[in-house]
Order: C-alpha cells, then structure tokens, then sequence
C-alpha cells in the first residue's frame, strides 16, 4: 500500500519539506518549478500532490489523499471534524486577526465585515453576540476598507506589515495559528503500520527544529 500527502505551494511546502527529509522523505523534482501536480518521493510508497491550501481538508476527507499539511485557519474554516489532526507542525506561524483602519470614525450600525474566513467570522461575532453583515472577498482583504466595501477585515496578520502599508492595524486576536498534519480516518485504521512511524519521525523532526 502506498500512502499521498497533500501539500499546497509556497510556505507550508518550503517548511514541511525539511521536516519529511527527516522521514527519508525527498521529492526528486522541485515543483515550484514544475507544473505537475503528483510528485513521487525518494520513498517508493510515498507520494504527493500539490493542490491549493484550502483544498487540503477536503483531499484528506474524503480519501483521496491519506495526509495533509493544513493551517489551522483553513481547518478551522473549513471545519476539522473529518480529520484527524495529531500533530501541530510549529510551521508558517501568524495570528488570525479581525483589522480596521488606523484613523476610524466611531462605527455606527452592523459593521461589515470582508473576509475569505466568513465560517470563522461568522463564529466570531455570534460569540460575542454581535451582529454583523460578511462580505465574501477571495484575496487582498486590506483593500476593502480603504474602498469603503467593509468597516472590517478578518485576516492572518504575519509581520503586521500588510496592514500598516494599507493605514490598518489589528484589533481583536482571533486565534494564533500554525500548520497540522491531519489524516484520513480510514487510512489512519488501515495503514497505521505506515502512518504511526510517519508521525513519530515528524513529531521528532519538530522537537528538534524547536531546540
Ligand atoms: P504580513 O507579514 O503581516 O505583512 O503578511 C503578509 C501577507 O501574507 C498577509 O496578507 C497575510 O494574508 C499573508 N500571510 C502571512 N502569514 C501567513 C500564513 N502563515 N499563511 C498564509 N498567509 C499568510
């Protein structure tokens, strides 16, 4: 049996590779230069895809990958319950965070709220027990204020540094956020023989990255 691993390109790829070297895990072709989508790996029963991030939960869900690497931010959005999620791989770190502008006038009436997490958003306001209206954006949330679209953004916030260019800053701390593993629940029964170790060798491969 062989197992596929879901991992989306730029940061969770760059950080999560070393960690599978550890495992013995090598791709043989880089694929930020690459157009492919399925790579094999120095493992000959390893082998992984590379999709979009917020894809990640719903390979793994549903079989068609065993594992995946995946921010606690699309999990959360997307909702983890399908997944396992043993491990917190301590990679591509930020805070998800609501921003607004520096100079605001004091909000009157529902704020408005863009963002690509409106499943978190939407969670957010209920608990405090505030209604607000959310605008679905796809990207550069930082610009939907300074158009006057929202009084608002939820976003993942790294330096801050996006937000102080566009004359935001952040105003309430969501959630501190970094990449799992999560995997399959019937391949995590039916291959734990290949999974288990896989697990173990990561945990330690992030130990040791944290020393
Ligand atoms: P910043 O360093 O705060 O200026 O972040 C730059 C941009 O990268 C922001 O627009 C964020 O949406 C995005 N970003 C920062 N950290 C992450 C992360 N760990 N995962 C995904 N996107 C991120």
């Amino acid at each position: 049996m062989s197992l596929t691993l879901a991992l989306s390109k730029g940061r969770i790829l760059q950080d999560t590779l070393p960690l599978l070297a550890t495992a013995g895990i090598k791709l043989l072709e880089d694929p930020e230069r690459s157009r492919k989508l399925i790579f094999p790996t120095t493992r000959d029963d390893v082998r992984i895809v590379i999709i979009r991030a917020t894809d990640v939960p719903t390979y793994v869900e549903n079989g068609a990958a065993d594992l995946g690497v995946a921010g606690k931010d699309v999990l959360m959005e997307h909702g983890a319950d399908g997944v396992y999620e043993p491990l917190d791989l301590c990679i591509a770190r930020c805070r998800l965070m609501v921003a607004g502008p520096v100079d605001e006038r004091a909000l009157q009436g529902r704020l408005r709220i863009a963002t690509k997490f409106v499943n978190i958003a939407r969670a957010w306001y209920a608990s405090k027990g505030q209604q607000v209206d959310l605008i679905k954006l796809y990207g550069s949330m930082e610009l939907a204020p300074l158009m006057g679209l929202a009084d608002r953004i939820v976003d993942v916030v790294d330096t801050g540094k996006t937000l102080t260019e566009n004359g935001l800053e952040p105003k309430e701390l969501i959630a501190t956020i970094s990449s799992r593993l999560i995997i399959n629940k019937a391949s995590m029964r039916r291959q734990h023989a290949s999974i288990q170790p896989l697990i173990d060798q990561l945990e330690a491969a992030v130990a040791m990255s944290g020393e």
